[in-house]
């Protein structure tokens, strides 16, 4: 039986009571969505036992989560997600993709380093950075942004946990946790072991 992967220690990098005002995560705009959270062998199984229906995954050695119709048609739902009470069903075994968001595991724009970065989306970091919210999109500069000196550290806790042994391995097993770049991410540090680890097992399989 595969390794389960550890949850990410710490706290939240969002407070809750900020998440259940907002609108973002766990909708989606589109139903091929490359947003939507990968969940590995083990995370399958956990949220099929917590009542996800195992129909939601099309490969039960790993993949991303279908989604299903918002009730009102706005879009698109996690089938974990409740949209009356805005919460995870799922939440204590959430996946590895959800619990680190909103910071981000991509590949660089090359496709030759992985890394980690925060991502300009989430209205709550926007704000961490000093930025107005609502932003003006138009005007917004990804590498001009920085986080305050918690955020930070926090972020390098996770680099750290990121490229733990058994992190490491469950991400060579499951490349797809790490995404194509994104433009609205911006960039905190390279991921060297991680970066070495895909390499080696000629795993750059993505999203
Ligand atoms: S975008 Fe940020 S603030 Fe909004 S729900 Fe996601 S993590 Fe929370
Ligand atoms: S598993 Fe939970 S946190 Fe992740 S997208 Fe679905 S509802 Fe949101």
């Amino acid at each position: 039986m595969p390794q389960a992967i550890p949850i990410i220690p710490g706290p939240q990098v969002v407070p809750s009571a900020v998440c259940f005002k907002c609108e973002l995560c766990c909708r989606f705009p589109e139903q091929d969505s490359f947003l939507r959270p990968y969940f590995t062998e083990d995370e399958i199984r956990q949220a099929v036992t917590h009542g996800i229906p195992s129909s939601s995954f099309p490969d039960h050695r790993g993949s991303q989560i279908e989604v299903v119709r918002h009730p009102k048609d706005e879009g698109f739902l996690c089938p974990a997600f409740d949209p009356i009470t805005q919460h995870c069903g799922i939440y204590e075994v959430r996946p590895l993709d959800c619990q680190l968001y909103p910071f981000a595991l991509m590949w660089n724009a090359q496709h030759e380093r992985v890394v980690l970065g925060w991502d300009t989306l989430c209205p709550f970091l926007l704000e961490q950075a000093g930025e107005e919210n609502p932003p003006r999109r138009a005007d917004l500069q990804p590498s001009a942004l920085t986080l305050p000196k918690a955020l930070m550290e926090q972020a390098q806790r996770v680099a750290i946990y990121l490229e733990s042994d058994n992190v490491l391995n469950a991400l060579a097993v499951h490349p797809r946790l790490v995404t194509p770049f994104q433009p609205d991410v911006v960039v905190l540090q390279t991921l060297d072991r991680l970066t070495a680890t895909l390499r080696s097992s000629n795993t750059r399989d993505t999203r």
